[in-house]
């Protein structure tokens, strides 16, 4: 949709209280996700480091067992303790279960026998704005979202 389709398609179709930006004459709807058709100029945004964003960039999978499983099922785990001078960053924040976040407990994966399923690191997303979609959402967007590379947008389990 180019601009003047965006502009008709608001005025044909009255937007949520929520998603408007309204101005004397007509109310225009905030589009959810901007695909750019051109990135020169479009400076490189920070991802937010946060435990939804983790939760994504692993994919809702435990880093320990490997099993995906739904957000409040989940922890966060420090590999390396906090109190073995581990830091609070994409590098040493992974997602695990309960079950293997209470076996791992204050140890490192290798004193507990675990194995990490990758090194973890920050993601290098494109597509930064859908982080903060809700699952219904992204339903909505779902067919533009196929663009990007596969494994990236973790709502399909
Ligand atoms: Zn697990």
């Amino acid at each position: 949709m180019n601009a003047e389709e965006w502009v008709n398609f608001s005025l044909t179709t009255p937007p949520p209280q929520s998603e408007a930006v309204r101005s004397p004459c007509m109310a225009l709807r905030i589009p959810r996700v901007l695909l750019l058709s051109a990135y020169d100029r479009v400076p490189r945004r920070e991802i937010r480091f946060s435990r939804r964003n983790i939760y994504l960039r692993d994919a809702n999978t435990c880093q320990y067992c490997g099993r995906v499983f739904r957000e409040e099922e989940l922890n966060l785990d420090h590999v390396v303790p906090r109190d073995m001078g581990g830091k609070t960053n994409w590098e040493n924040i992974v997602t695990a279960c309960v079950r293997c976040n209470s076996r791992k407990a204050n140890r490192l994966p290798e004193q507990a026998g675990m194995t990490l399923r990758r090194v973890p690191a920050k993601p290098k997303w494109r597509l930064v704005v859908a982080s903060s979609l809700s699952p219904a959402e992204m339903e909505a967007w779902k067919e533009f979202l196929e663009v990007t590379p596969a494994g990236q947008l973790p709502w399909r389990h």
